[in-house]
């Protein structure tokens, strides 16, 4: 599943490709996917409209587009757990997958679902209520602890939880706990606050390094080529040699990087959680 560096390495990938471009047409193969918005009215919204900037909002990508009157709308996607979204140059079959299509003259904006649990809708509510950014300012170490002192559920499960973080997901909320230090069985109200700073820490790099990673890579986006999307799905991409390692994620009866114990693997509100048993306290 796209976690939030694959979002941003995205929002950067096609924000430059897509500025300025007009969209001619839009195919809806979808329904679901453009709720609650109807297919009828995506089209008609967005008939010669003019991408402007993207933006990422936790796993959410935030196109702003203007409208021929000079109006302004944001149209929101999100990949769920399948989702793509690509430049298909010329006129080739659309893949098969294919939930939405933008036609943008040389060439179309096509976002695949496989699963179709992804979204693509003028409705702005999603982006409502959610928690603080975790590489903006919003996301300070001493709101953190005071938030963590109130619960007293497992940090992991807490980390998951979007109104005191957002875009930590499952593979972020493992790599984290580890580099910090903390069992992921802590309970929040027990962790001290030079480990919430460690945490704060630890959250912030996690994801940082994994941007770099994903900008590193030549995103090609070729119709029909499956080629390379997200770097966090490995287990697709195990020859090339840019899928990303995990200290812990997928790592079970593997030897930890620092001490050599078997890597551990439990559940937590039903996703795996690794880690290990010498170094998280
Ligand atoms: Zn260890």
């Amino acid at each position: 599943m796209p976690e939030l560096p694959e979002v941003e390495v995205l929002v950067r990938h096609l924000g430059p490709k897509l500025r300025g471009r007009c969209i001619q047409a839009v195919e809806v193969f979808a329904p679901r996917t453009v709720r609650p918005d109807s297919p009828e009215t995506l089209k008609s919204r967005l008939h010669q409209a003019v991408f402007g900037p993207i933006t990422r909002r936790a796993k959410f990508l935030c196109f702003l587009l203007t409208r021929p009157s000079g109006k302004s709308l944001q149209l929101i996607g999100h990949l769920g757990m399948t989702g793509r979204m690509f430049l298909l140059p010329g006129d080739p079959p659309l893949p098969k997958h294919t939930v939405v299509a933008f036609d943008l003259g040389s060439d179309r904006l096509v976002f695949e679902d496989t699963r179709r649990f992804g979204r693509l809708t003028l409705d702005t509510s999603v982006l409502e209520g959610l928690g603080p950014e975790p590489l903006s300012e919003d996301f300070q170490p001493e709101t953190f602890r005071m938030a963590l002192r109130g619960k007293s559920q497992p940090i992991k499960v807490a980390l998951l939880d979007q109104s005191l973080v957002v875009g930590v997901g499952n593979i972020y909320a493992n790599e984290a706990l580890y580099r910090a230090g903390i069992h992921p069985r802590r309970r929040c109200h027990s962790i001290r606050q030079d480990e919430t700073r460690a945490l704060h820490e630890a959250v912030r790099r996690v994801l940082t390094e994994a941007i770099e990673c994903g900008e590193r890579l030549s995103l090609d986006f070729r119709a029909g080529t499956g080629g390379l999307f997200y770097y966090g799905m490995a287990s697709e991409t195990a020859t090339d040699p840019n899928a990303e390692c995990f200290a812990v994620y997928g790592r079970e009866g593997e030897p930890c990087l620092k001490c050599g114990s078997p890597i551990r693997r439990l559940v937590q509100a039903q996703r795996s959680t690794f880690f290990c048993q010498k170094c998280q306290h």
